[in-house]
């Protein structure tokens, strides 16, 4: 059996915290997917191409290991076309807990075959999300040692007048 796993998310951008989930996981599994998920009904600050870009950039120096992909649809229906029976899910404070369980126990109802592995991330991105820093990066706050600097840079892209006005 590959020693092959997904790492899903929205990476809208990919932060300091997923990429210390993706680092662990490569400690377990040989090989690491990480898999941008389509959904049409999300509003996103980047495009799927700038979100794969950002991570790509994040992880060139992993280039066999970890292999950047989007998905539309069914997570599991992913995994089963891509031969891989593990979905890693990182957790942050208690409050994760309660979507993680429903999302693990609909993928097990959906496809029995796929389990779900937890990691726990270091303390120092326990309170970071993809939100938290576009709302500080829209305000004009400093998004440093948050993200990888191409994202920053990505970021201040994306809200030149705040980071006009702050200069930081
Ligand atoms: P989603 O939109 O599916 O929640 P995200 O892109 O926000 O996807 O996150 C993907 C995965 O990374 C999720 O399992 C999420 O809990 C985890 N994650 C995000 N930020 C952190 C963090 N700071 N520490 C640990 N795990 C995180």
């Amino acid at each position: 059996m590959p020693n092959l796993a997904i790492l899903p998310g929205s990476f809208d951008p990919i932060t300091m915290g997923h990429l210390d989930i993706a680092e662990r996981a490569l400690k377990v599994f040989d090989k690491v997917i990480i898999a941008v998920g389509i959904n049409p009904y999300k509003k996103t600050l980047f495009t799927v191409e700038e979100r794969i870009d950002m991570i790509e950039n994040a992880f060139k120096d992993h280039n066999k290991r970890v292999k950047v992909d989007s998905f539309e649809g069914l997570l599991v229906d992913y995994a089963e076309k891509i031969k891989a029976n593990v979905l890693i899910r990182g957790l942050r404070a208690v409050s994760d807990f309660e979507w993680e369980l429903q999302l693990a126990l609909l993928n097990r109802k959906l496809n029995r075959n796929i389990e779900t592995f937890f990691l726990m991330t270091g303390y120092r991105y326990l309170y970071i999300s993809s939100n938290i820093i576009k709302a500080s990066a829209q305000a004009g706050g400093s998004v440093e040692d948050l993200v990888t600097d191409y994202v920053a840079q990505k970021l201040r892209e994306k809200f030149p007048e705040a980071y006009k006005k702050s200069k930081r």
